[in-house]
């Protein structure tokens, strides 16, 4: 299978996710599964812009520029039906009372014995500094549609309609599951023919982010032992294996998903590195079989994995890049390269193949670059996928 058909399946396989409240704090992140409706008009009363003093426009065209200070309003005060005055001084935020029509700033006007004085080349117009109720929107006007990733500038929106709690949706349950007898945990020393898993990690930090919960499990490569194991993961909506879906004699994992009644969707894709991938379904349940060499692991999981759960929120999982320096090409096989940003540019790594998980480290994401093949007429765009 090429990538296109395989991303194609990915990313048409339904959502399964479902829709949630949370409290206003806990839904930075999280994509609205409601519209948010304005509860009141936006500004919602005759809001004050600045410092200064309330008069009466019309008093002003009659010619006055003397006018007896008879009150002191600030934001937060109710104010008074009637002032019995000429003007009164005001504060930003402060509601214009009803009887004055326009704000002049305290440093454009001139103080004498509690009297204000306009000066004579001074502009003034009607309305002048305030923002008056329902300018912006109106009560019962959607504000942001449902669908919208809740930013910090979005979320101060949200809370002043009320939403003290919000709706959103549901983020997937993920299990991360390494297999092999080669791996120890992070915190033992490996004998010489032992290494650390770092694919639990890596998955654990990449998804995460984006799962309700992600466990990270380690299977030894005993087919007995992990069809009981099996049982560890009826509760996760997405299961992400690592290891063990090559040819290897050890390699018992297509089998055990058979057995366990998951359906084939794709297992191997003309893709490098990540060839042996598996993708599989039963009921509710997705399934990754990511093969088990960590760059190849990472890299799937950033083309496949991510780009499912951001797909199923309506999110861009991907963007078209243009790619600075030399790019790596391949005659048969889909490359995904590992790429990494410096100063705005974006370039390939140089690294010392797919086991080297070091200078992997340093890249912030992959580029598809399909193989030659197919790009030899067409200058097909390249698709990058970020690692977060
Ligand atoms: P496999 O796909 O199981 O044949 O594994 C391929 C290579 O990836 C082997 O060298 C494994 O030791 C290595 N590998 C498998 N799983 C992990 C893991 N969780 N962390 C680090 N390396 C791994
Ligand atoms: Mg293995």
């Amino acid at each position: 299978m090429e990538v296109v058909e395989a991303l194609q399946i990915v990313l048409n396989t339904p959502s399964i996710l479902g829709v949630e409240r949370v409290f206003w704090q806990n839904a930075i992140g999280r994509v609205l599964a409601e519209d948010i409706i304005a509860d009141h008009d936006f500004p919602p009363f005759n809001r004050v812009m600045m410092d200064g003093f309330a008069f009466r426009f019309n008093e002003w065209q009659d010619g006055r520029r003397q006018f007896k200070i008879g009150g002191m309003l600030s934001a937060g005060e109710n104010p008074k039906d009637n002032y019995h005055c000429d003007c009164i001084e005001i504060m930003t935020g402060a509601m214009m009372p009803n009887e004055f029509d326009l704000i002049v700033p305290f440093e454009k006007v001139f103080l004498e014995n509690g009297i204000c004085i306009l000066p004579e080349d001074l502009e003034i117009k009607q309305g002048h500094h305030v923002h008056y109720k329902g300018k912006d929107y109106k009560k019962n006007q959607i504000l942001i549609d449902k669908g919208t990733r809740i930013t910090a500038l979005n979320l101060p929106v949200i809370t002043s309609c009320g939403y003290e709690y919000v709706k959103v949706f549901q983020l997937p349950r993920i299990a991360v599951i390494s297999t092999g007898d080669e791996l120890v945990e992070i915190n033992q020393q490996p004998l010489p023919f032992q290494i650390r898993m770092s694919n639990g990690p890596g998955l654990t930090a990449l998804l995460q982010p984006w799962g309700s919960s992600c466990k990270m499990f380690h299977w030894r490569d005993d087919l007995d032992q992990m069809k009981q194991s099996f049982e560890q993961l009826y509760d996760f909506d997405i299961l992400v294996f690592s290891g063990g879906v090559s040819m290897g004699k050890k390699d018992f994992m297509p089998e055990l998903w058979k057995q366990k009644g998951f359906e084939t969707l794709f297992h191997r894709v003309n893709q490098k590195p990540g060839k042996p991938l598996f993708f599989g379904k039963k009921d509710n349940q997705i399934l990754f079989g990511l093969p088990g060499n960590p760059v190849s692991a990472m890299s799937c999981a950033m083309v496949y994995v991510l780009p499912l759960i951001k797909n199923w929120l309506g999110l861009e999982y991907s963007e078209i890049v243009e790619l600075a320096g030399e790019i790596p090409t391949h005659d048969k096989l889909d490359l995904f390269a590992p790429t990494f940003s410096h100063k705005g540019k974006k370039s390939c790594l140089d690294y010392n193949g797919s086991g080297d998980l070091v200078s992997f480290g340093s890249a912030n994401g992959i580029t598809w670059i399909p193989k030659k093949s197919q790009d030899k007429n067409t200058k097909q765009p390249l698709v990058y996928f970020p690692a977060h």
